[in-house]
């Protein structure tokens, strides 16, 4: 079986880089030592090699197809998410007493990494589904979480969120599907929903949709939403279950992700729908973004775990196709010489080191978020609201920047195959398709962009960034005890001044009130500040490597530490210095994107 990803580089951003030991001493996760956690992650592997990764390929091959009326899936689906349920995967992160294992979102995000990394299509049915059992434990009553929480958590009834229609994308306030009040507390739903991930397939009985919907005579805009759980079946005292008109009427024939169900819903049309609110009338899009924001998460682990696969791929490939000769000193080739093998040009190792120093990068960053999130959950007082901070600061970010710039890893793997990249028979192009929908669903890259620059970094007047900086002066301290990285941390220091100056640019903006200049560059910002985020990631994964090595830290070889290092040194030499450009189309005050009334520049 081909290698896609790499236990040891997993396990020691856990354990060294992160140190997830930290959270095991909280009351929530003493049940979590490093030994349980390997075995975890061990058989998550194992699952992996023999239930995800072997059909991969058959899920893009066969993809789900929309027949008589019915979503096709592939056969061995019903089978893996029935396991997922018996073995506790699914809301592993909830509670002893709602089912859960209590596992802190670090290792079920690291468990995750794993499985997306052999198989990108499976592991979003049972996260959407852990999802949505999560809204119905936080906002549901009893009476609901009794009815549907189990049968969710045993992977029987499939989870999906529902806010998408047609005139409503990237702008939820404009979602006109309704929701008129019943004598008995309940309500008729009616409207529709499309692209709906998970919506609908052959391998589960039943769907429990978390649907936005407007309340009859509720107000305009996203104060006008509600949250509404609503089942595809409902299911009667004696089992059995009775249809809730929510139809499905179409699949959407994709470029990627083919065996991941996307389907359209119409909601009441031919009969009552019937759905319970959850949560406060009007708070529906609050409600929704806890989910919304563990999804972005998921997302950004999703495109990390993509793009890590392909990059193992295109290592292996690297390492035995022999193409060429290596240039001699002399600049002359010795045609009687054997071929070289392509991982020996520097053009082949440049893309090899761009897409491990994009990869290994970004599964740093989403293992970071995910211990905020944890610290934020067992901490108290001003820690649990500065952890808070730190992960509302960071989610758009770990959501951006693995699925924008995996993109690029991915597209690199793909020329070190040379013409085989382009052809089905390899496996790059199913990765590089895959992971083109992760900037686009969960919020967009403008959307996350305007997130960022818009919401996150002022809040409180930059109170997240002051300790994202904090964060990372902690790491450039410890950094330059170490002569070899000393000049990184001024690189790095250099690079924080450049994001400082752009926001000391746009910030008057806003305060003048000029909100469309001061967000038309919110793209560029994001790749500016993501790109120095992952910068920081590398130089606390590189200091971490040379203090193993100064202490003689045999857990893994002194090569693997080294190639850690390499790879930090490799970021700050091609990804960092990007940083300077970015800054300068910022400063740029050349209004070039914005509507001007009189001006058609597209003619
Ligand atoms: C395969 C797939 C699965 C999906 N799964 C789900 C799901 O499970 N549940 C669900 O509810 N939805 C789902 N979606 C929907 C997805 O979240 C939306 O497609 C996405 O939010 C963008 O909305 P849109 O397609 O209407 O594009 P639009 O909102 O029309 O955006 C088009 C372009 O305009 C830009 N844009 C829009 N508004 C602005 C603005 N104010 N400022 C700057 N730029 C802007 C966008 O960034 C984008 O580039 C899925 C979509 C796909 C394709």
């Amino acid at each position: 079986m081909a290698k896609y990803m790499c236990m040891d580089t997993l396990k020691w951003l856990l354990n060294d880089v992160h140190s997830v030991e930290d959270l095991f001493k909280y009351e929530r996760y003493q049940d979590y030592d490093k030994d349980s956690v390997d075995i975890l992650l061990d058989t998550a592997k194992t699952w992996s090699d023999q239930e995800f990764y072997p059909i991969f390929r058959e899920m893009d091959e066969n993809p789900c197809k929309f027949v008589d009326g019915e979503i096709t899936s592939h056969p061995n689906l019903k089978r893996i998410l029935k396991k997922a349920g018996e073995d506790g995967w699914i809301g592993n992160i909830f509670d002893y007493d709602e089912g859960g294992s209590q596992m802190p979102h670090t290792v079920a995000n690291a468990t995750n990494h794993i499985f997306q990394c052999a198989n990108n299509h499976i592991p979003g049915y049972m996260g959407l589904t852990a999802g949505s059992a999560d809204l119905i434990r936080t906002f549901g009553v009893q009476e609901l979480k009794d009815k549907y929480m189990p049968k969710m958590m045993a992977g029987e009834w499939g989870g999906t969120m529902c806010l998408t229609e047609p005139q409503a994308g990237s702008s939820l306030s404009d979602i006109t599907t309704s929701a008129t009040p019943q004598a008995d507390g309940s309500f008729k739903i009616s409207g529709q929903k499309i692209f709906i991930s998970g919506g609908d397939h052959q391998a589960a009985s039943n769907f429990v949709h978390l649907v936005l919907a407007r309340i009859d005579g509720a107000p305009a805009g996203t104060k006008g939403i509600s949250l509404f759980v609503v089942p595809k079946h409902m299911e009667g005292e004696d089992g059995s279950l009775t249809y809730n008109n929510v139809e499905t009427i179409s699949e959407f024939e994709k470029m990627g992700q083919r065996g991941y169900a996307t389907v359209h819903l119409v909601f009441g049309e031919k009969g009552d729908c019937v759905g319970h609110l959850i949560g406060q009338e009007g708070k529906g899009l609050k409600h929704m973004f806890k989910m919304m924001n563990g999804a972005r998460i998921d997302v950004g682990m999703t495109a990390a775990s993509t793009a890590m696969a392909a990059y193992h791929h295109s290592l292996q490939y690297a390492k035995e196709r022999p193409q060429g000769r290596k240039i001699e000193n002399s600049g002359k080739k010795d045609p009687n010489q054997g071929q070289t093998l392509i991982i020996n040009h520097p053009d082949v190792r440049r893309m090899l080191l761009l897409q491990k120093a994009i990869v290994e990068g970004s599964l740093s960053i989403l293992l970071e978020t995910a211990k905020y999130s944890d610290l934020a959950h067992v901490e108290e007082g001003d820690a649990k609201d500065e952890y808070h901070l730190l992960l509302e600061l960071l989610t758009p970010i770990a959501k951006t920047y693995p699925s924008e710039k995996g993109q690029e890893a991915i597209n690199n793997g793909l020329q070190i195959y040379g013409g085989y990249g382009f052809c089905m028979d390899f496996p790059l192009q199913q990765y590089y398709r895959d992971i083109r929908i992760m900037s686009l669903y969960e919020g967009t890259t403008g959307i996350q962009s305007l997130d960022l620059l818009g919401r996150k970094v002022t809040a409180q007047n930059g109170a997240a960034l002051q300790l994202l900086m904090k964060k990372i002066t902690e790491v450039t301290d410890e950094a330059s005890n170490h002569e070899e990285l000393k000049p990184y941390v001024a690189q790095l220091n250099k690079s924080l001044e450049s994001v400082q100056r752009a926001l000391g640019y746009l910030l008057p903006m806003a305060m003048k009130g000029d909100y469309e200049s001061f967000l038309a560059d919110a793209t560029a910002f994001m790749s500016m500040t993501s790109n120095v985020v992952i910068a920081y990631q590398w130089l606390k994964m590189a200091t971490s490597a040379k203090h193993s090595l100064v202490t003689g830290d045999t857990t893994y070889q002194a090569k693997f530490y080294e190639s850690k290092i390499h790879t930090m040194k490799f970021y700050f030499k091609y990804e960092l210095p990007q940083v300077r450009a970015i800054l300068a189309t910022i400063l740029n005050d050349d209004e070039l994107t914005i509507l001007k009334e009189d001006v058609d520049v597209f003619v």
